[in-house]
This record gives structure tokens, sequence and C-alpha cells, in this order.
């Protein structure tokens, strides 16, 4: 049992493939169009469950078809769903615009996410029996402080993206045991560049603080100890979405099981390195046997 509660968005992604992006009062035409269930809670959920953790999952769909799907892609991935709820209206969806440059134009509509402004006493007796919670910064924020706050009154540790970065609630730092941003979200929360010289601004506020560095692995960094840089394995990226995702994810199972940090971002490592080389996000989330087989 490696306990891991999620509370966090589901947002199904809409995706329309196009030559160029239009500009202001243009319209082209589309090349393609893919749903892709998405958002960083639900992809961290079932990252984790993938990777071998037990894992159940905070946050609202809202009461149509994509929120239907949004939790089949949950529970099929053997994720918890007892206390996603169903909100009236409609569930998140992430309006994606992918140019053939590949780049993006996204709009979000937090739906069903922005619902959840409070958690219950439910939730809390959730936490309660966790060893790690897992937060990100797409519901509201109050949700997210009332998380971290039942985390710490019952000793669970937490593990935060703060993605879409934003300038952070104190109290929400101090809450934190473990960050994870990437180097851009590293960068915007330090207000410096450099990944060391970032990690050891943010040191000052959270106790641990891992920074992905894309292709180039990532930063470990702890109060009283040396940064140790872990190198990511050399493959052949298709589609980098949701490496992150399920970098946290797997990371969460391996510390959950009591690996060392250099042991845990290794393996987690390796599960980021599979996501990238398959196209999707959650669909190309890899399962434990596949990252202990890339990991050995
Ligand atoms: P995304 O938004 O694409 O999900 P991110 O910006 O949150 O990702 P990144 O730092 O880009 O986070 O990637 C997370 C982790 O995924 C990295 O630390 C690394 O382990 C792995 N990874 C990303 N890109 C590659 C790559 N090209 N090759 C190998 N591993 C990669």
């Amino acid at each position: 049992m490696t306990g891991i509660v999620v509370l966090g968005s589901t947002n199904m992604d809409l995706v329309a493939y196009v030559a160029r992006a239009p500009k202001h009062g243009e319209t082209v035409t589309g090349r393609e169009f893919r749903t892709i269930p998405g958002g960083k809670g639900a992809n961290q959920a079932v990252a984790a469950a993938r990777a071998g953790g037990d894992v159940a999952m905070i946050g609202a769909v809202g009461a149509d078809e994509f929120g239907v799907r949004l939790r089949h892609t949950l529970t099929s991935s053997g994720v918890d769903t007892d206390l996603l709820h169903t909100a009236e209206g409609p569930s998140g969806t992430a309006h994606i615009v992918v140019d053939d440059e590949g780049g993006n134009a996204i709009v979000v509509v937090p739906g069903a996410n922005g619902t959840l402004t409070a958690l219950g006493p439910g939730e809390e007796t959730l936490i309660s029996t966790a060893a790690s919670l897992l937060l990100q910064l797409e519901l509201p924020l109050s949700a997210v402080l009332d998380g971290a706050r039942a985390a710490k009154r019952h000793g669970v540790r937490t593990i935060l993206t703060p993605a879409p970065v934003q300038p952070l609630p104190p109290e929400l730092l101090t809450a934190t045991d473990l960050l994870v941003p990437n180097e851009h979200e590293a960068a915007a929360l330090a207000g410096v560049a450099d990944p060391h010289a970032a990690a050891e601004v943010l040191l000052r506020q959270v106790p641990e603080v891992v920074i992905t560095l894309g292709a180039a692995g990532c930063l470990y960094a702890a109060r009283g100890a040396e940064p140790v840089t872990v190198p990511a394995p050399k493959v052949t990226a298709v589609d980098t979405t949701g490496a992150g995702d399920t970098f946290v994810g797997a990371l969460a199972v391996a510390i959950g099981e009591g690996r060392p940090m250099d042991a845990a971002t290794r393996w987690a490592s390796a599960a980021a390195a599979l996501c990238v080389q398959r196209h999707g996000a959650s669909t190309s989330m890899p399962y434990r046997p596949e990252i202990d087989e890339a990991a050995s």
C-alpha cells in the first residue's frame, strides 16, 4: 500500500490540429480533432496508479458525457473515484489549437473544477489515511489550501506541482514538503533562471525541491545537502505531453515505498522517458512492469 491521494483537476482536452493557428477574426480549416482526457490532477492520479500506487482522487467532473469519460479514464487505471464529485454543469475543458510547428494556444474553462472551493469532512478523512497528498494549482486555491491544511493536521506528506504557475500563499509553501516545478515554474517562483540558483531560493520556503529539466533530467535539492542532478534516459521523444505528471506520479509511488530520493528520481525519470516516446498524455503513461524494466 502506497496511499496516495490526488486533489486536483479533471479536464477534457479538445484538440484541433491545424497548419497554422487563426489570427484574430479569422477562420481556418483544421486537419484533425481529438478529445483527450486530461487535467493535471487526473494525469498524476493515472500515472501513480499505473506505477503501482494505491490512489484515490478528490475532484469534480461535470454532469455531462465528458464527465463520464473522465471518470472512466481514472477507474480503468485503478484510481478510486468515490470522492470525485459530479457537479451540475459542464466538465472542465481545455480548448487547444496545435499548429504544424508544434506550437499551441490553449483556453482552459474550469467548469466543474471551479465548483470545488472547499473540502468537507469526507475529504479530510480520506487525506488522513494517505501517506502522500499530491496537489497542483488547477483547482480553486481555497480547496488546495484546505487539502494542504488537512494533510498537515494528519502528518501526511504534501507534494506540490506549482502549475499553472502563480504567486503562492506563504501558508501553502509552509505546508509543502516537496515542491516539483519544471524549470520555467522554478524560475518564475524564485525570480532567477538558473535551476541551481532557483533551488537555493526555493529551499528557503520548502524543505525539498525537484526541478524537472525536460530532456536534461532533473535537479534534486534538499536543505543541508548538496544538490544532485539526475540525468534523463536518452530516448527519442515524440510527444512530451504529460511527462511532468508521469514524473510526479511515479515519484510519489517511489517515495511512498521508502526509496531514497536518488533512487526515486531515477525511477520517476525512467517512467517519464517512457511517456515521451508515445503520443498522448494519460494514454502514454507507463505501467509498473515497463518502468521496472526500463529502470533496471
Ligand atoms: P509537460 O508539461 O510536457 O508534461 P513539464 O514541462 O511539466 O512537462 P519537463 O521538465 O519538460 O516537465 O519533463 C518532466 C520530466 O520528463 C523530465 O524531468 C524528464 O525526466 C522527462 N522528460 C521530458 N522530456 C524528455 C525527453 N526528451 N527525454 C527523456 N525524458 C524526458
